[in-house]
Parts: structure tokens; sequence; C-alpha cells
């Protein structure tokens, strides 16, 4: 199984963020499964990266020249991919993935998370999505989504979606029995 992660890139976080990253890369090495992620060396990407490889598993980066070029690119990554553009970056972190794991991060990480939630919304895949909502961080963002259900904007059947879990342990059983 191959997870693609979406997180933080910020290196201005707290000390547990950066934990969570690094218990996650762990346990997905543990259990075989591969990373595939927006390739850079910075922030809880960098962290995850190294945390897979240091147990043992495969690392695919996937990442535009422009972001290369500023030398912030996971040059250890087992395979690095270089894009020309971020759409083309999004469509190989996609198709290369079995499931989506989003922890804490910013526009990116919001903005790749909600992309992948709504490609699923359209039929464009069906592959898990778990949101690791560690220490409340994405309750405003779950709470954004329940504004929608109530007031018609989504369809409440779409809540199957994606599965908000606390823990890393809990995301992996999510996706673990999604197999
Ligand atoms: P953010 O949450 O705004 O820090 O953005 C993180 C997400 O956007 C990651 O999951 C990446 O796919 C992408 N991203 C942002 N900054 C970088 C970077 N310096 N190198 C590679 N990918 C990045």
């Amino acid at each position: 199984m191959q997870v693609c992660v979406y997180c933080a890139s910020s290196n201005s976080i707290a000390a547990p963020y950066f934990a969570l990253a690094e218990e996650l890369g762990r346990a997905m090495a543990q259990r075989g499964w591969g990373l595939v992620y927006g390739g850079g060396s910075v922030g809880m990407m960098g962290v995850v990266a190294r945390a897979v490889q240091a147990a043992g598993g495969r690392v695919v980066g996937v990442i535009p020249q422009f972001l290369l070029d500023r030398e912030v690119g996971y040059l250890q990554a087992d395979e690095l991919i270089v894009t020309h553009t971020m759409r083309e970056r999004k469509r190989l972190m996609d198709e290369r993935a079995d499931a989506f794991i989003a922890l804490p991060g910013g526009f990116g990480t919001l903005e790749e998370l909600l992309e992948i939630l709504t490609l699923r919304q359209l039929g464009y895949h069906d592959k898990p999505i778990i949101i690791v909502n560690a220490g409340g961080f994405f309750d405003p963002l779950l709470a954004q989504f329940e504004r929608g259900f109530a007031q018609g904007f989504t369809h409440p059947h779409h809540r199957r979606l994606y599965v908000a879990v606390e823990t890393i342990a809990a995301a992996l059983e999510q996706l673990a029995g999604s197999l």
C-alpha cells in the first residue's frame, strides 16, 4: 500500500506536531506501507519522510521544479519525481497513492485535502481519506463541514468520504480495515 501524506511544510510549529509526523512515518514503514508525498525536506514533510526511511520504508516525493530550485526538496527520497507544475504534481500524487492521510498543516495541506475530498465526491476515485485531528487541530474545519451538511451545501451522505481520527494508531487501523 502506498499512502499519500499531506502535512505542514512549516518549521515554526510546536514540537508535538513533529512527533506526530515521526510517529506516522515509523508506523507506516512498520506495516510495510510506502510514502507518497510532496517531496519536501522541510517541516513535518521532511520528518515524515525521514521517519519512513529510518524504519526501512520507501519514499516517493513528487515536487515541482521551482520548489526543487529553492532547495527545499528531499533529495534522499528513494524516488523523486520532478514536475513542471503544481497540478501535474498533485495528479501524480493522486495516481500513485492508494489512500490519503492529512496531518495538521497550512494552506497547502488544506488545499490538498479539500481537492482529494472533492475528487472523491465527484467519483474520480474511491480511495480512503483520513484526517488526523490531533489535539483538535481540525475541529474548526470539521465544524465547517458540519455547517455545510446542516445548511444543505454538502449532502450528508458525503460524510462517508472522510474519516476523522485523533491518533496515528486509529488512522492506521482505519486504513488497514479498508485493505
Ligand atoms: P502547507 O500546509 O501550506 O505547509 O503546505 C504543505 C503541503 O503543500 C504539502 O503536503 C506539500 O505537498 C505542499 N508543499 C508546501 N510547501 C512545500 C515545499 N517547500 N516543498 C514541497 N511541498 C510543499
